[in-house]
């Protein structure tokens, strides 16, 4: 089994050093005390020597190591970062893997290579326009840069080196009309003339999309080619972005890019921004880029946000490491060397986490996701998804009271295409990450799905599968999805769930419909966040008791409900405005049971968990449990516990075991987290079979519990900021 695996296929810990633009203290250091140093004290087995700089102003051309094909960066002279360092590496088992620049160039350089730039459609460098990082501009993947691209990677792998990984290229927003880019589309086309992007009103917008992820996976393609053909166990990726909507301005496409590399990688980096941030990001993100084939990896910059120099909390930078390995990723941080002159000691202390990730290794390897309930994040949702519906488009008031003025005017309504797309997209945006997060709170463990997954590979122990407004569904998506259901599995799908096809054409399905529970979608109301409620009926929903009166969502859809579909909940009637009388309630469901073949399925007439990501309501978190809870049917949720929503739990499962990830992110109650408060005394009943021993990983301890009827439960003495327990 272990010899069966690649290197880069067991678990991997990797880490740059960044020296940004000065090289200097590189080339004076021991460079066999910091190799031993990477291993010893930063706990890794993987490491990211530049072979390109990043920096300004815009450097990528040159090379940090010696090649008689490329210009060398002045200040290093005849040293070679990569062929200096490979030795004390190896000494140590950590790979290297370089950092090549692959997307951030020089106004000059692209002067010397007419025809390499990104150009919009104006014809204008993508770079003039908006100067990367304060300038700079950016290359075509269409163009003959790629070749010199190529024969840049392969002088890299000529170092002896053990693959690499490319920041980059990027396809921007707005891009791409060079020439090279005008060719190719016309000869698969068929037009002479590209569409203007975003212009969705142009059949072949959505062609055009499809060619740009297509021009960068072959790009990909060829980088790849292009490493094997010097090392063929070369490792080779790119970072590749996560789950958001601006997947489709930059072309993303996670399941279509793994083919051509080694890893499927993407940043969660810390931002202290004015919105609100999620303590559980790391675990989505790293649940999320795990679904696939390849191993995945979260980027963690031991930064704080913007300030490169200024180190995150050490408590922040272990929760974000314990979170990319509990949702089944690799480990990856960048330190900012200048942070290390003043504040070593929490450098070493934010990663000390690696030293367990080191010695437990064998808990990290060869893992599946063991979570029973998957969420599908559809990417054709991402890239066609524009409601039909366009009183969505109305803005809802801040709902802010000041100075006795409340804020609830609603503006006019521009509902043209672009506008649809826009609220679309981010309705979308806040339904998935809403999704996870609502899941996180309520300690529903879940594994994602992408579109290709709906297969019974993909599917096998899952219980329940969540559509968080998978609205761009094919008709072979929506038959597996019914199959599962009728298999007996559980479904959860809100609002507008396979309302369109995969192209986010409009798709007349009613028997669609039907299944999900609904005779007809008769409209949708206008957004409110204001007065509106919905209300509980009947004792169906777990938790929840006849009568109950919670926020409505911000949006809901009136759908007439089919004739042998249980309405759990209604909508009341609309008041939109504050301190008025409440309406009553109104003939439309907010919530429908309906049993298919051998399974459940819970429709949710709203975007529930975009309401949940925007105001974090424990009733919004609890109705999600309650629909996760009900399509299970008899087997209930996999995981109960007494423990607060801060504490995120995630299964995942190797022969003979299953392990449950506790992640703790009770803190400070926002950002900064400087302190992790403990959790005491946690009850845990968890679904297991079978088992003989419980131990906790990092307390080192046996564990005593009770098993029965397919559980186990078990009460853990102390969770500091992770734990893991291993069922066997
Ligand atoms: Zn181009």
């Amino acid at each position: 089994m272990r010899s069966a695996l690649k290197w880069w296929e067991r678990p991997v810990r990797m880490m740059r050093r960044d020296y940004i633009g000065n090289f200097a203290p590189f080339m004076k250091s021991d460079l066999d005390q910091l190799a031993r140093e990477s291993r010893d004290r930063w706990h890794i087995n993987c490491e990211w020597v530049m072979a390109t700089p990043g920096c300004a102003p815009g450097l990528a051309y040159q090379t940090l190591f010696n090649s008689p094909k490329f210009e060398k960066f002045p200040q290093l002279g005849r040293f070679d970062m990569l062929r200096e360092y490979l030795p004390h590496a190896r000494r140590y088992g950590v790979h290297l893997l370089p950092y090549v620049n692959m997307h951030w160039y020089s106004y000059d350089f692209a002067a010397k290579h007419p025809g390499w730039e990104q150009l919009l459609e104006d014809g204008t460098p993508y770079g003039r326009k908006s100067p990367l990082y304060g300038g700079g501009t950016t290359l075509c993947v269409n163009s003959p840069w790629r070749d010199w691209a190529f024969e840049l990677i392969r002088e890299v792998m000529r170092t002896g080196v053990d693959g690499c990984f490319l920041d980059g290229p990027v396809l921007f927003p707005n891009c791409c009309y060079c020439d090279s880019c005008r060719a190719l589309f016309t000869k698969e086309s068929g037009r002479k003339k590209m569409p203007s992007f975003s212009d969705w009103s142009d059949p072949l917008w959505k062609r055009f999309l499809q060619f740009r992820a297509q021009s960068w996976a072959n790009f990909m393609q060829g980088a790849q080619d292009a490493a094997l053909s010097v090392n063929p166990d070369a490792a080779i990726f790119l970072n590749g972005g996560g789950f958001d909507s601006s997947a489709m301005l930059t072309a993303r496409d996670p399941a279509r890019m793994e083919k051509f590399q080694s890893f499927s990688g993407s940043e969660e980096f810390f931002h202290c921004g004015t919105a609100y941030k999620s303590p559980f990001d790391s675990l989505n993100l790293a649940r999320f880029l795990s679904a696939g084939e390849k191993p995945a990896v979260v980027f963690t910059h031991h930064a704080l946000s913007t300030w490169h120099y200024a180190p995150l909390p050490p408590a922040e930078m272990a929760n974000a490491l314990a979170q990319s390995v509990a949702g089944g990723a690799n480990t990856w941080f960048a330190i900012f060397m200048e942070a290390m002159k003043s504040r070593a000691g929490e450098a070493f202390e934010a990663v000390s986490i690696g030293k367990f990730l080191q010695e437990n290794e064998e808990y990290y390897t060869a893992t599946q996701p063991a979570a029973e309930t998957a969420v599908l994040l559809s990417n054709r949702t991402l890239y066609y998804y524009v409601t039909r519906h366009k009183a969505l488009t109305h803005e809802v008031g801040a709902g802010k009271e000041m100075n006795l003025i409340l804020e609830s005017a609603r503006k006019p309504t521009r509902a043209d295409l672009a506008a649809c797309r826009d609220t679309s997209a981010r309705l979308l945006d806040h339904e998935h990450h809403g999704c996870f997060d609502a899941l996180n709170f309520a300690h529903v463990p879940v594994r994602a799905l992408w579109d290709n997954h709906l297969v019974p590979s993909k599917l096998k122990g899952v219980r329940t599968l969540v559509l968080p407004n998978a609205a761009c569904l094919s008709d072979e998506q929506i038959a597996a999805i019914q199959k599962f259901v009728k298999a007996g599995g559980g479904l959860v799908a809100t609002f507008e769930s396979g309302a369109y096809d995969e192209w986010g054409d409009a798709a007349k399905r009613p028997e669609w419909l039907r299944f999900l529970g609904v005779e007809k979608v008769e409209g949708a109301f206008a957004p409110s966040r204001i007065e509106d409620y919905l209300t509980v009926k009947g004792s169906a929903l777990p938790g929840f008791s006849d009568g109950y009166l919670m926020p409505r969502p911000i949006n809901a859809l009136k759908v007439k409900p089919a004739g042998d579909a249980r309405p759990l909940a209604y909508f009341n009637n609309p008041v939109g405005l504050a301190y008025q009388l409440l309406k009553g309630i109104s003939d439309w469901p907010a919530a429908l049971l309906s049993k298919r073949g051998k399974g459940r399925v819970v429709y949710l007439a709203s975007p529930l968990f975009e309401s949940f990501e925007l105001y974090h309501m424990a009733d919004h978190k609890e109705l999600a449990r309650a629909a996760v809870q009900l399509a299970a049917g008899a087997a209930g949720l996999q995981v109960q516990t007494d423990a607060p929503g801060s504490l995120a739990v995630e299964v995942r499962a190797q022969k003979g075991r299953t392990l449950v990830h506790l992640i703790n992110t009770s803190s400070d109650m926002k950002r900064p987290m400087e302190k992790i408060i403990p959790l005491h005394d946690v009850q845990l009943t968890v679904h297991a079979r079978g088992i003989r021993r419980v131990r906790a990983l990092r307390a080192k301890k046996r564990l005593r519990f009770t098993a029965s009827r397919g559980s186990v439960t078990l009460r853990v003495p102390l969770i500091g900021d992770y734990e893991v327990l291993a069922l066997e």
